[in-house]
Order: C-alpha cells, then structure tokens, then sequence
C-alpha cells in the first residue's frame, strides 16, 4: 500500500443546496445595484432593495402577508391537486416532477385563494406561486381562480388576481389552455355583478395568463421593471424579423404603450390598491368582524344590467 494514499474522503462542499430566490446568509447582494444589503433590512422593505428600488421574487405566502391586515388571512380550496390527466412525460414524468414540487413547496398548485381584509376592506385574492413549475397554469391553478372569483361573486367583494407565472402549463396540454377561457367567462360574470377585478402583474407574466386574466382587470396594475409579455422576446424577433427595442416587455415600456394603468411600488401596494377599490365604491367594514354575507360593496346585487 502506497504511503500517501488518500483513504479518507475529502470533506464534502456544501453546493448542491435547494436554490432559493432571496440567497441564504446575513447579506444578499442586489442584481439591480450591486450593493450588500442586510437581508433583515430587505424583508423589512418587502424584500424591495432600499437603495435602488429592485424587486427581488417573493412567493405567494410574503405577498398575502404584505396586503391583508396583520398579515392575516384565510386560506382556501387547498386539497386541490392536479391528477396528470395526460399521463405526461417530458425529461421526466409530470406525476414525479409533481410530486417533488409538492414536498419543495408544500403548496398543492402553484395558486393560493385567500381571504381577508386589507385596510378594512373585504377581499378574495388568488395569488400565484413561482416557485411551483413556474407558475404555470394547469387545471388546478385555473380551477381556483374560477373559485375566487365565483366566491368574490357570492360575497360581493372585490376580487384580486396576482400573477406570477410563465404561462400556460405544457404538461396538461389543451386542458391547461381551457383555463384561459375558463377564468375568462368567471370575469365576465363578476363583471355582471358589478363588482371590481384588479390585475396586479408581478415579475415574470407571460404566455396564457397574460393572454387571459392578467389584462382583463379593470385596473391592471403592474409591479416595477417587471417582465410581462406572451411570447418570448427571442421568438419575436425571428418572427417579425427585427431587432426589439430596449426595455421591451418590461412594465415601463407597456405602460407607455397603453397595455398597463399603473406601475406601483410593492411597498405602496396595498395603499393603492385600497385607494381603487374605495374609488371603486367598496366599503371598509367600520366595527367588529360580521359574517361574510353582508356585501362589502354597493351596486345591484342581482347582477343584471
Ligand atoms: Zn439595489
């Protein structure tokens, strides 16, 4: 036997960790700015940089936490999962990828229905998760968003949709684009009944849900240097031929070109949202809790017009 032979292992780096979007440790440096930011820091301001204003990703459950009151709220609809109708299979099986993602995450679909108040006002919101397949909108995200809305229709209180989402999700095929229509016709009727829907589109929107519900709102408001758009930049390029210009499909660039109403800061989300809904004629609820059937907002509650 050879005197230096290695015949214990090396110690073992620690690289292969779960990714995450805000990095782990005390500090995280800012892609906007470049500059170390203390993380306690960072979650105070909503995980917005305080130096120059980058929105870092956050998932569903911070962005519930940040808009209703005290952070509290009601979940809904969560035993929904998605059955792989399709029994699809790509670099692996849809069930199997599933399956890890459920245990990543611990969210069922990449959709949290919540209900709650936010600045007194009675609410239902659908938030998306990124972090689940990248957001992207099967039959179960579709599903309960169709609930929420059904459920702010029931309740006579203004519906919120944040979108955070790569599209429609290939593994479910045609059945995933069904939930375009599907979430479509729900607005509709919310619209009948005369209640508001607000947009808030978040980094990234595309695909299907930018082709459906996210620009359907009646305000469709969008967070700072966000990527919105339905095809990606590359692909229209190649098809149209020309070179895109700077900034496209960020929020700024819609905004100006008329497909956005608002960019609005995440740290003054939730005072403008609260703003618009009042403008819209919601009614904060003034004493103790009531039962959710008393209608937070006025109008006629037949639904006809
Ligand atoms: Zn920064």
């Amino acid at each position: 036997m050879a005197w230096f032979k290695k015949t214990r292992k090396p110690i073992a780096s620690a690289t292969a960790e779960k990714p995450s979007r805000v990095p782990e440790g005390l500090w995280v440096k800012c892609p906007g700015c470049t500059q170390l930011i203390y993380k306690n820091d960072l979650e105070q301001n909503v995980n917005v940089c305080p130096k120059c204003a980058h929105h870092f990703r956050i998932t569903s459950a911070e962005r519930l936490k940040a808009l209703f009151d005290n952070g509290e709220y009601v979940e809904h609809f969560t035993n929904l999962t998605s059955t792989d109708p399709l029994q699809f299979t790509d670099t692996k099986p849809y069930r199997d990828r599933l399956q890890k993602t459920i245990q990543a995450t611990g969210m069922n679909d990449a959709c949290v229905v919540a209900t709650g108040r936010m600045d007194d006002l009675d609410i239902v919101v659908a938030a998306m998760e990124y972090q689940f397949i990248g957001g992207s909108m099967g039959v179960v995200v579709g599903e309960k968003i169709t609930r929420a809305i059904e459920m702010a229709i029931e309740r006579r209180q203004p519906a919120l949709v944040i979108s955070s989402s790569g599209g429609a999700r290939m593994m479910e095929g045609a059945l995933s684009l069904m939930q375009m229509a599907k979430v479509s016709a729900a607005l509709a009727r919310l619209d009948r009944a005369r209640l508001p829907f607000i947009s808030i589109l978040t980094d990234p929107t595309t695909g299907g849900v930018t082709a459906s519900f996210a620009m359907l709102g009646d305000l469709n408001i969008a967070e700072p240097k966000a990527l919105i758009g339905f095809a990606g930049p590359r692909v229209i390029e190649q098809t149209i031929r020309q070179k895109l210009p700077d900034g496209f499909q960020r929020s700024e660039f819609l905004l100006e070109h008329g497909m956005l109403d608002l960019i609005v800061d995440r740290r003054d989300m939730k005072a403008v949202l609260s703003r618009a809904l009042r403008f819209m004629r919601a009614e904060p609820v003034r004493s103790e809790p009531q039962p959710v059937a008393v209608g937070a907002l006025t109008g006629s509650a037949d639904g006809r017009r």
